[in-house]
């Protein structure tokens, strides 16, 4: 999905009149809640006075619109004049009361309503403060710093996804010292499909970026508009600039496939000659420069491989030594050998498919390379594997 943000309003906090919306610069959703209480059905219909009185459309007008989605901390704050609500079960803690039993006491007036519902799992993180969400729900949260907490948290989420949950909400809370580490939504995003929802602690456009990076799809930005309101602008235009890199790398990662599927055909060439496939291509503004695959059995010569084949011909299409500008594919993980030859030749950018554990450079010349040189791995990886795999399968 496209990258959200939405801004937290808090019914027994939040000054209306400072909220810097128009209907030229607003953000993707209003979320409505708090862990104490206020009352919601006045204040969502209060929201939906000041977005009238700036003639901003409504949810469902034909303009599109500013859905106003329910953040409940309890069954009391459930109001149908909402949109939206995040039907939220606190995973991350084990006490029952806002594990269903909110839930159950909300559920016939929620089922009564013509309001979106969205099943999400709550997860506390911990943001090196105690939130107002621990005291009320007598939980922990869970820690994001080191290996068993960070495993608790991915495991949390896969089980979210599992048992049907249609959102993840990582929460940090409100004044957290430190927001969801990237790393961690990062994790979580390798594991989980289902849209995530970060929140807590994200005060600057650098740090809601990151968190867009690391794989969140909607962050929340808490009161920090209401003091700032000049900040709106600035955190949209960063959301923007978020969406033309993403457009960016998915344009390099086709131009990546499209090089790698060339440096399989290479593979295939020397599986046909006995040879273990492996293939390589050198790319320059777009162009092949050089091409190889392995041939140390044709050649009975052990410094045959591919890259090194691809190198030698690149040399002699540029006419030099050094290839600067140019990008290597290679279908597997560059040996020792390999790696100090594309090393010599002064590669820039490194992609390959699959790893190679017992012969990878990465295992025995992690530093071979350009120091400025960029290695990026896994581009069709299953094909380059099932090409060699096919191959020594055959063998046997
Ligand atoms: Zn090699």
């Amino acid at each position: 999905m496209d990258k959200k943000l939405a801004i937290l309003l808090d019914p027994e906090k939040a000054d209306l009149s400072a909220l810097p919306i128009t209907p030229d610069c607003h953000p993707d959703y209003i979320f409505v809640g708090g862990s104490t209480g206020g009352d919601t059905t006045a204040f969502v219909l209060a929201i939906k006075e000041k977005l009238a009185s700036i003639s901003f459309p409504l949810h469902g007008g034909i303009e599109g619109g500013l859905p106003i989605v329910l953040f409940p901390g309890n069954a009391e704050q459930f109001t149908p004049e909402a949109d939206t609500i995040l039907y939220l079960s606190l995973l991350s803690g084990d006490n029952p009361e806002y594990l269903v039993h909110q839930q159950v006491r909300a559920a016939r007036a929620i089922h009564g309503s013509s309001i979106t519902v969205i099943p999400t799992a709550y997860i506390l993180i911990d943001g090196g403060v105690e939130t107002s969400t621990m005291r009320v729900t007598g939980t922990k949260p869970l820690n994001p710093l080191n290996a068993e907490g960070i495993q608790t948290i991915i495991d949390t989420c896969i089980a979210a996804e599992l048992m049907g949950k249609k959102a993840i909400y990582l929460e940090a809370g409100s004044g957290a010292k430190t927001p969801v580490p990237p790393s961690v939504i990062k994790a979580v995003r390798e594991k989980v499909q289902i849209p995530l929802i970060v929140g807590g602690g994200i005060r600057t456009p650098e740090a809601m970026q990151a968190a867009y990076h690391a794989g969140a799809d909607i962050v929340v930005i808490g009161n920090h508009f209401e003091s700032h309101p000049e900040d709106l602008q600035k955190f949209l235009s960063a959301k923007r600039s978020v969406r033309e890199t993403v457009c960016t790398l998915s344009a390099q990662r086709s131009d990546d496939e499209r090089f790698m599927t060339l440096a399989i055909e290479e593979a295939r060439k020397a599986f046909s000659s006995q040879e273990i496939p492996i293939g390589c291509v050198i790319v320059s503004q777009n162009q092949i420069i050089g091409r190889g695959h392995n041939l140390t059995e044709t050649l009975s010569d052990v410094t045959a491989h591919a890259e090194i084949q691809a190198i030698t011909a690149a040399s002699q299409t540029v006419g030099g030594k050094y290839l600067p500008d140019a990008t290597l594919y290679v279908t597997v993980e560059p040996c020792a050998m390999c790696a100090g030859a594309i090393g010599w030749a002064q590669i820039s950018r490194i992609v390959y498919g699959t790893p190679d554990p017992k012969r990878g450079f990465r295992t025995y010349a992690p530093r071979a390379f350009h120091p400025k040189a960029t290695v990026t791995s896994g581009v069709l990886e299953t094909e380059c594997r099932q090409l060699i795999q096919e191959f020594f399968k055959l063998k046997r």
